[in-house]
């Protein structure tokens, strides 16, 4: 079984078929879409993803955004868990314009614990001009592991030969997911592969994904190809593809 566990789909896409297509030409079984609220407060696209999630549970589980700055962040949070079945938290400190150690972020973290939700925060690149790469660092999700030791953090993008497999190995609430980075790294120096992975040490923490929506498909296929050509054992790759991500949100 392959679960991606980053992709997006926009509001307003009522025909999804290219996204699913991708998914079925790349043999995913499964997507975890999240959407990114905007700075513009009170507009999310929470409502979008449940809908999506509703019209295909086999095929998609849905992840909420909200903004820190938002006074009603906490209830839009017990909406999108309790009413909507929503899985994880999305940040996207960068794009939303927040540093990810701002304190009114201190309660949204508290109420994922209390829901035993993951919290899956952008890190590293960029490519929009307005957005603020000073809030993408991966190194606060040191302070935040530190800060709320029950709370569980996963770096979206996570950086092989970087700092992030230290936080992963450091911290037990860290994880990392191979989006774009580690498969941009591993098509450039596939003869590493395996070193690679093991020095990534969370055999139990990494997790798949694309970044794939449904402007680019593609990218189940690219994502997934030089990961399936690592040559570790079909066990970590069964993590990998489904195993990790599956215990995080406590799926049979
Ligand atoms: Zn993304």
């Amino acid at each position: 079984m392959i679960i991606d566990s980053h992709t997006h789909i926009r509001e307003g896409n009522d025909d999804i078929s290219a996204f699913l297509k991708g998914m079925d030409e790349a043999g995913v079984d499964m997507s975890i879409v999240s959407p990114i609220a905007p700075v513009t407060l009170g507009f999310h696209d929470n409502t979008y993803v449940a809908g999506l999630v509703r019209q295909y549970p086999d095929r998609i589980i849905g992840y909420c955004s909200v903004h820190p700055a938002d006074a009603n962040a906490l209830d839009e949070l017990r909406r999108s868990v309790e009413d909507y079945r929503l899985k994880g938290l999305k940040l996207h400190p960068p794009i939303q314009n927040f540093s990810m150690l701002d304190p009114r972020l201190g309660p949204i973290i508290e109420a994922c614990i209390g829901y035993d939700i993951p919290i899956l925060v952008h890190t590293g690149p960029v490519y929009s001009r307005e957005s603020r790469m000073v809030f993408s660092n991966s190194v606060d999700i040191d302070e935040l592991a530190i800060q709320y030791p029950r709370a569980k953090f996963i770096i979206a993008h996570g950086h092989p030969f970087g700092i992030d497999p230290v936080m992963v190995a450091k911290h037990e609430n860290v994880y990392m997911d191979t989006t774009s980075t580690t498969s941009e790294y591993l098509t450039m120096f596939p003869q590493l592969a395996s070193m690679l992975y093991e020095w990534m040490r969370g055999d139990g923490k990494i997790l798949f994904g694309s970044d794939a929506n449904q402007n680019h498909p593609e990218r189940f296929a690219s994502d997934l190809k030089p990961l399936r050509a690592m040559d570790i054992p079909q066990e970590s790759k069964e993590k990998l593809f489904s195993g990790n991500i599956k215990s995080l949100l406590h799926m049979a």
